[in-house]
């Protein structure tokens, strides 16, 4: 059996080691003699691969107590409601940075509960970098202030977390949680779809500040509502529970790897080493600022577009997958996941260099 390199931007690659715990204790979970996708989420075995899965996620993000850490439904597109409906208490209006059509999405969900007020935007460059903090236009009444961490679609991410002040800061890091390290005390929520570095799609990992409790709003369906999933442990419905075991999977197998200290060493040289290739190259060019470039999502264009399907189709046939960039941008992007390995960004390089001596 031979396994590809998956460069997907989500659902995306899997760490092999994982799966293959996975398989071997597919049709019996540690001699209990079934799979745990057959077991009660009420059972003491799977309430020990949820509390487990908790813990080593907390391990890896260094958070306290002062922090719920839920395993949600929903997806990230679920939060983009969740958020407004837990947060507003008694305001009307809350920030939002735009920097992709990711922020977009969120800033058109929340436009349904309150006044956004878009305090920095750069749509107006196309979306090529991050709005610089000192020209944010906040607002000191606002409910919170919220902007999306790394822009899958884009490739554009912070490497700064933005001093708002007393406004609590609220992050969807679907695509870059668990990346690197980051001081998640500067947030009051952090949400993030699994199906990027956590695992399977299926579940969304939030992360909210308790003392950010109380301020739902009174009709909030019981399912979105923060404070009745960390009453109920995640656990108010029935969770999915497949997808909650292979996160724990994930998290483990991420501490074996040294955890996040480590991984953000490999993913900074793996997006080196694709970027250098760009760089160095009069074939390829990435549109978004230096600074301001992804280490998660790397786009680029070839210099003439009609060749973006051979170039997708040789890469294809070379075991190098899923490299067609958004259907909304077109492109290539290669998405550099914790799963990725170097050896992945390696055979792609190698790839880019014999497609430019072709066709350039
Ligand atoms: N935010 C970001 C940054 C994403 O990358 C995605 C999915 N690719 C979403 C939100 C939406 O996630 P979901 O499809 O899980 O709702």
């Amino acid at each position: 059996m031979t396994r590809v390199f998956n460069f997907s931007a989500g659902p995306a690659a899997l760490p092999t080691e994982v799966l293959e715990i996975a398989q071997a204790e597919m049709l019996d979970y540690q001699g209990r003699g079934l799979s745990v996708m057959e077991m009660s989420h009420r059972s003491d075995e799977f309430i020990a691969i949820a509390a487990q899965a908790e813990q080593d996620c907390r391990d890896l993000l260094a958070l306290s107590d002062d922090y719920a850490v839920l395993f949600l439904q929903g997806g990230a597109t679920g939060q983009f409601a969740a958020v407004p409906m837990n947060l507003l208490g008694d305001k009307k209006s809350a920030d939002y940075v735009s920097t992709g059509s990711w922020s977009k999405k969120a800033i058109a969900e929340a436009k349904r509960y309150c006044n956004v007020n878009v305090v920095a935007s750069s749509e107006a460059t196309n979306f090529d970098r991050i709005p610089p903090r000192a020209e944010w236009k906040l607002d000191p009444n606002a409910a919170y202030v919220h902007f999306c961490s790394n822009e899958t679609i884009g490739g554009v991410e912070f490497f700064e977390n933005p001093d708002v002040g007393a406004v609590p800061l609220v992050a969807d890091m679907s695509s870059n949680l668990l990346s690197r390290p980051m001081d998640l005390t500067r947030y009051g929520v952090v949400y993030s779809g699994a199906q990027k570095n956590i695992g399977p799609a299926g579940i969304v990992v939030v992360i909210v500040r308790r003392d950010l409790f109380g301020r739902a709003r009174k009709d909030i369906p019981s399912l979105f509502d923060y404070k009745l999933a960390d009453e109920n442990d995640s656990m108010y419905n029935t969770p999915p529970t497949y997808a909650w075991y292979l996160s724990g999977l994930v998290f483990k197998w991420l501490k074996r790897q040294g955890g996040v200290h480590a991984i953000g060493e490999v993913n900074r040289k793996k997006a080196a080493t694709l970027y250098r290739a760009i760089d160095t190259s009069n074939f390829y060019r990435c549109p978004v600022l230096a600074e301001h470039r992804s280490t998660m999502n790397v786009v680029f264009t070839l210099a003439d577009a009609r060749l973006d399907d051979e170039f997708v189709a040789g890469a294809d046939a070379r075991g190098l997958l899923n490299l067609k960039g958004h259907r909304s941008v077109g492109g290539i992007r290669a998405s550099l996941y914790n799963a990725v390995p170097q050896a992945g960004v390696d055979a792609l390089v190698d790839y880019m260099s014999s497609f430019e001596n072709e066709h350039a």
